[in-house]
């Protein structure tokens, strides 16, 4: 009788082992899948503060020089926007950076959730460029917020060189031009 319960326990034991080798080769390898596919998407390469990140949805000062995507901008560029800045907010305006300099790894992470999220690279180009051609890599265009800064630099950017470059992104901004020049032409798109 003994020796039978035992028996079965033996049994039970072994099934339960049985049952775990199984969930480990359930789970390995679906693990490792999630693992690969987390170094692309969702949580990208480890971007940071120091990669000149925002995150989507936050804003910065104009003047907040301690920060990689303001101290890295182009000094030129730099300088115009915190003179518009001075302008505007005098003006009443509610003036922040939505985005600033970017390092090429972060550039490249934002260029990879965009073709996931438009569903093809040529769609996802109208929107985000590759590290190589946006001018965020190289510290020559800001992205400014909020709508009525955005507003008020379609009015008054040129003033300080300032201008918009695409007519689909009237929050981004480059120094195009010399103060009180003229702006060129904008662009349908980042990708046209
Ligand atoms: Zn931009």
């Amino acid at each position: 009788m003994l020796k039978k319960r035992s028996a079965a326990a033996m049994l039970g034991l072994l099934l339960l082992g049985g049952l775990a080798v199984g969930l480990i080769a359930l789970t390995g390898p679906s693990r490792d899948d999630a693992a690969v596919a987390g170094g692309l998407w969702p949580a990208g390469p480890a971007v940071g503060v120091e990669d000149g990140a925002i995150e989507e949805g936050e804003a910065v000062s104009p003047f907040a020089d301690d920060l990689p995507a303001i101290a890295k901008l182009e000094p030129g560029l730099r300088s115009a926007m915190q003179d518009a800045a001075r302008d505007a907010i005098a003006d009443g305006i509610d003036f922040v950076v939505t985005s600033g300099w970017r390092s090429a790894a972060y550039q490249q992470s934002l260029l990879d959730a965009a073709v996931i999220e438009y569903g093809s690279a040529e769609v996802a180009g109208e929107f985000v460029l590759s590290p190589e051609q946006s001018k965020h890599v190289t510290g020559e265009a800001v992205d400014i917020g909020r709508t009525d800064a955005d507003s008020w630099l379609s009015q008054h950017g040129a003033d300080y060189g300032l201008c918009q470059i695409y007519a689909n992104e009237m929050w981004h901004f480059e120094l195009a031009t010399s103060p009180d020049g003229e702006c060129p032409t904008q662009l349908m798109n980042a990708g046209g």
